[in-house]
């Protein structure tokens, strides 16, 4: 599903030169679950960055769901990231004065041919999935921490992505609400085959998922 060949990020200024990645080599199958852990400044988000085409690499090729999305201008790869790819964030970024389904619903506001009515019965859907079809009127600082995470998801599986991209999920949240958002992560990839790459800090966490890969400096070590 996801293939990183010989992925390099370099970020350069007029004085400094960082390598953030150096020969990066992952194949993600289809339907995995898989873990990203290192300590800080390793390079993960950098590599969610990349994984996610929000950053194009300084070296490298990416192939995703058989498409080489590498040579893809700016335009195609806009549309194949809000097609292909939902994205869930530590701090949520919900907008705090849209209510509960207004800021589900954002993501299909940028794909054409989508009614406002059908906008909202998928929202209503998306949020059935997460749990939260109480909460729909409600404002994110209404909400628990684990809740605003939950619409997060929402937001994340409206338009139904192939590939969830998950930037430390529960870093923000206690074990139990931690642990609520992690068994929802994990139904979607068992029920919707949603392929999902997570980057954490949380060894328990981690141990859920499918498979571990551990960064140290800019490089997979295992
Ligand atoms: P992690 O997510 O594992 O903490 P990052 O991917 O954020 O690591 O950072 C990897 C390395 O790249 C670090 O050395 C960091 O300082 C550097 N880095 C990250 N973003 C930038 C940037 N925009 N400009 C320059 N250096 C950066
Ligand atoms: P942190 O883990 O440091 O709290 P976030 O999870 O908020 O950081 O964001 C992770 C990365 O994703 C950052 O590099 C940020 O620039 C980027 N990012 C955050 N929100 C968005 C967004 N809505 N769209 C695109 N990129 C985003």
């Amino acid at each position: 599903m996801i293939q990183l060949l010989n992925i390099e990020k370099i970020y350069r200024t007029d004085t400094i030169e960082t390598t953030a990645l150096n020969n990066v080599n992952i194949n993600i199958n289809k339907g995995e679950f898989v873990s990203i852990m290192g300590p800080s400044g390793c390079g993960k988000s950098t590599l969610l960055n990349i994984m996610g085409l929000l950053d194009a690499p300084t070296g490298g090729s990416i192939t995703m769901d058989n498409q080489s999305v590498t040579s893809f201008s700016r335009k195609r790869l806009a549309a194949f990231r809000n097609l292909k790819l939902g994205f869930i964030f530590q701090s949520y970024h919900l907008i705090n004065d849209l209510s509960v389904i207004d800021n589900v619903e954002l993501p299909l506001l940028y794909r054409s041919g989508i009614s406002g009515a059908e906008r909202r019965k998928r929202a209503l859907e998306a949020l059935g999935k997460v749990g939260l079809s109480a909460r729909t009127k409600h404002y994110p600082n209404q909400l628990s921490g684990g809740q605003r995470q939950r619409v997060a998801i929402a937001r994340a599986i409206i338009g139904n992505p192939e590939i969830l991209l998950a930037d430390e999920p529960t870093g923000n949240l206690d074990s139990a609400m931690g642990d609520e958002v992690m068994n929802l992560m994990l139904h979607l990839n068992k029920t919707d085959g949603t392929t999902i790459v997570m980057v954490t800090h949380d060894e328990q966490m981690a141990k859920k998922t499918q498979r571990v890969i551990h960064f140290f400096d800019g490089q997979q070590v295992s």
